[in-house]
């Protein structure tokens, strides 16, 4: 009697082990470890993974077992490695067995797709006939009817066919609309001049069309230039705009094709770097390495050289890139070395797109995978080495439920296959710098920028100065004179606003209040494009009121710094000047990042205007002067990263600035010049800010001094979330070591979301055996969260939010 041991997609405490049905006598082959099934389950049925199979001799005991309903693939889509490395996520980070497996497997094979059956040869054979009939497809369901899965098992074996989810995608061939000029530039001029005074905005749409000769979809002079709908409609109706729908394919990369570049022979600190690394491939060793080096010292070039001994082993490789540095250039670099051997998977991509990206990793089509976050889990067999660039990143650690980080994942990965993992950055997290030091990773440095480019020289603006003499606006003497001459010069600025702590609020200017969300303690955030107030923890919106809520004022208005009220600032600073913003709000449709930072490389505007979005993989040479509008505001929040973040921010955006040619300039404007982050990285001085800043860490008791472990613990009625997490701080003092520190229970810094009380506990310990036990029968004895309404407890082991 055969037996598998499935999962179950029931995410809950009750059904977090494996569930045990008998495998029907015709499936027995085709039923192994990594499959996905359905099983019955109660009254219903569900998905499953098998994680096991086993053969059972007491046949009395499987007799009472149910039957395995009928499998979903024929091949398995989680390797062993995989089952493994799910088992271990949930037990490392708290999360429920199904959780950790899903979150493998890219959306597209989520239950409520479709599938067919794909044959991949000219001829289907004799006995597949009768199923395909004539054509090259097939539906599943027909497959079972005739009871022909198992044969088409073997078939799958050898790629002869496959299982194909059908994502529909809504817009499968997506038009988009462009507008071009029919006039030549003389001819604008002409027009400018004939048309009437009142039509002012026609007038600046033309002069627009005097810079720009080629079409430009209509989207972005709408949402990027801000030109109305009726403006172009006018110009169109008198014949010198056009309009012309274009095709937008499915594939972003497939239309591209990438130059092939060759390695480039290495400098002297790139062959000491590469090393040590080429024989950790070659010795089949795990070894974690942190590259540290300046941007531009060469990291990239040693990346994909390790890579490409790692091809010649016949083995493959994963490299992860932040979501917002996975640009076209980036990509560029990868597949313009390793061309239709490399997989791009970032969250940009529909749903379809990142399906067949993952296909081409499962199907082996492919040796690397570059992506963000979740590519660390490419199903992959025989991994040669794993690249995490810019390791401090926090996008590395996922914020829900599997809560993993991205370089624990790796250096599991890395055990498994025996191969080296690469951990690069220019500002190391402190964590990874103080390991290198103590020799858990072993340190490589790339000390000098490529052709010995100097760094941008960077000036600290106080604006407390500023406002003593008189200045209120959010630009500094010193950036608008810099300003100025760069637009003389017709070079390019990059102006940054980190826009945390700027989101522009509602308040009444006479009796200062502020409009709160009525769910969450938060003030809500005013979106001028829709002219409502929303709440960016719950989503409620609403309009801004006419009159305050308190004393019936008329004055409400709307406040802060959000990056729609610099762009109108620096419309009344420099009217001549073209600006591109660059936000949530202007980025939110697919593609629109690509394309507002193309338009930017392409000299279409003067000023790129935007958030922490714009400070990474900018690298155009007409860049001369990057602004920091206000260096400080990451400063203040509730978080011992603080420091760290802004440290590596600035450092970031300083590094955009002059990195061709032309050298570049640095403005950094601030309300605490004497702070050591923001002094350092004026200087790029990272040594001196890690000493700096481990010493407060050691005071304080945070990591890399200490591991943490954060408690959250919500529930509608105030008074019993606060008497829960007292009993969950009791039970942490009784069985945790005296030497563990248990801070709360407090309330939240958010002290309330979507009507729920929010409360937390903070574990900071250097060594606790049995922590991850306890933390276990927290959750299943406190949390009764299957019930509506009832308490809500998680836990975040090495938290990065602590709010
Ligand atoms: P990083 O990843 O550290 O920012 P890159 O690898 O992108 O650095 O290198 C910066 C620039 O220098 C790139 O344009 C790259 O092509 C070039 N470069 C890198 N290594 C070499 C080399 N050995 N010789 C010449 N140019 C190089
Ligand atoms: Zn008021
Ligand atoms: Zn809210």
């Amino acid at each position: 009697m055969n037996i598998a041991k499935v999962i179950v997609d029931v995410p809950a405490a009750q059904t977090d082990h494996t569930f045990s049905y008998r495998i029907p006598e015709d499936w027995t082959e085709l039923i192994v470890p990594g499959i996905r099934v359905v099983v019955p389950f109660g009254p219903r049925k569900i998905q499953g993974i098998v994680v096991e199979t086993v053969t059972d001799e007491n046949e009395s005991l499987s007799a009472k077992l149910k039957d395995i309903e009928e499998p979903l693939d024929l091949t398995p889509v989680f390797t062993p490695e995989l089952l493994q490395l799910a088992a271990w996520l949930s037990e490392e980070t708290l999360c429920f067995q199904v959780a950790a497996l899903q979150a493998m497997l890219p959306a597209a094979m989520k239950a409520k797709y479709q599938k067919k059956i794909v044959y991949n040869r000219d001829v289907v054979p004799h006995e597949l006939q009768e199923l395909f009939k004539n054509r090259k497809e097939a539906s599943w369901e027909r497959a079972l009817e005739l009871d022909m899965v198992p044969l088409l098992q073997k078939k799958a074996k050898t790629n002869e066919l496959d299982i194909v989810y059908e994502v529909k995608e809504k817009n499968k061939k997506k038009k988009v609309k462009m507008i071009r000029c029919k006039a030549s530039q003389d001819q604008l001029e002409e027009l400018i001049g004939a048309l009437p005074p009142q039509a002012s905005k026609q007038k600046e749409l033309l002069q627009f069309f005097i810079k720009k000769t080629e079409s430009i979809p209509f989207q972005d002079l709408n949402k990027t230039y801000g030109f109305s709908s009726s403006t172009v409609r006018s110009l169109i109706e008198k014949e010198i705009l056009e309009e012309q729908s274009v095709e937008v394919y499915r594939d972003p990369y497939e239309h591209k094709t990438f130059k092939r570049t060759e390695p480039l022979p290495l400098t002297n600190e790139q062959q000491a770097a590469i090393a040590p690394i080429l024989s950790a491939v070659e010795e089949n060793r795990f070894e974690s390495f942190l590259l540290y080096g300046v941007t531009g010292s060469g990291k990239t070039e040693v990346y994909l050289q390790t890579i490409q001994e790692v091809l010649k082993l016949g083995k493959e490789a994963i490299v992860l890139v932040p979501e917002i540095s996975l640009t076209p250039q980036i990509v560029a670099r990868f597949k313009g070395r390793f061309g239709e051997q490399v997989a791009v998977l970032h969250s940009g991509l529909s749903i379809g797109e990142k399906y067949d990206e993952w296909r081409k990793i499962h199907r082996k089509e492919v040796k690397v995978a570059v992506g963000a976050r979740s590519a660390i889990f490419a199903p992959f067999d025989n991994l040669g080495v794993i690249i995490i660039d810019e390791e401090h990143e926090s996008s590395y650690k996922q914020e829900e439920n599997p809560r993993y980080h991205a370089r624990d994942v790796a250096k599991k990965r890395g055990e498994y296959h025996h191969c080296p993992i690469i951990l690069g950055s220019a500002t190391p997290s402190l964590e990874s710098f103080a390991r290198a030091q103590k020799g858990v990773y072993t340190l490589l440095q790339l000390t000098k920028r490529m052709n010995n480019r100097d760094l941008p020289s960077v000036e600290i603006v106080d604006m407390r100065n500023e406002l003593r003499d008189g200045n209120r606006s959010m630009f500094s003497k010193k950036l608008v004179e810099l300003l100025q001459d760069r637009l003389e010069k017709r070079e390019q600025t990059v102006l940054f606003l980190n826009k945390r702590g700027y989101s522009s609020f509602v308040m009444c200017r006479d009796c200062g209040y502020v409009i709160q969300c009525p769910h969450c303690d938060l003030s809500m955030t005013y979106h001028r494009a829709s002219s409502e107030m929303k709440c960016h923890y719950c989503g409620y919106h609403s309009h801004v009121p006419a009159v305050c809520p308190e004393c019936s004022s008329k004055h409400i208005r709307y406040f802060g710094s959000g990056t729609q009220k610099i762009e109108e600032e620096l419309g009344r600073l420099f009217p001549e000047a073209k600006v591109i913003r660059m936000d949530v709000d202007t980025t939110g449709r697919k593609g629109a990042h690509e394309k507002l930072l193309s338009a930017f490389e392409r000299g279409e505007a003067d000023i790129l205007l935007g958030t922490q979005m714009i400070a990474k993989g900018l690298d155009f040479p007409n860049i001369t002067l990057v602004g920091v509008l206000s260096a400080d505001t990451m400063l203040h929040l509730p978080d011992f990263r603080a420091s760290e973040k802004t440290f590596q921010l600035l450092t970031q955006v300083s590094g955009r600035a002059g990195r061709h040619d032309k050298p570049g300039e640095v403005i950094i404007q601030t309300y605490t010049p004497e702070h050591y982050s923001i002094l350092l990285s004026g200087k790029q001085d990272y040594p001196e800010f890690y000493q700096r800043e481990m010493v407060a860490r050691k005071q304080f008791q945070y990591p890399p001094f200490y591991y943490l472990a954060l408690i959250h613990i919500s529930h509608e009625d105030v008074l019993k979330t606060a008497k829960i997490a007292e009993n969950i701080a009791h039970y942490l003092q009784k069985h945790l070591s005296s030497s563990t520190i248990i801070l709360g229970p407090v309330a939240s810094p958010i002290a309330r979301i979507n009507n729920r009380y929010r409360y937390q506990c903070l574990i900071k310990y250097k060594r606790e055996p049995e922590l991850m036990h306890h933390l276990k029968t927290i959750v299943q004895q406190f949390q009764d969260g299957t019930r509506k309404n009832g308490v809500y407890v998680s836990v975040d082991v090495q938290p990065y939010v602590l709010m």
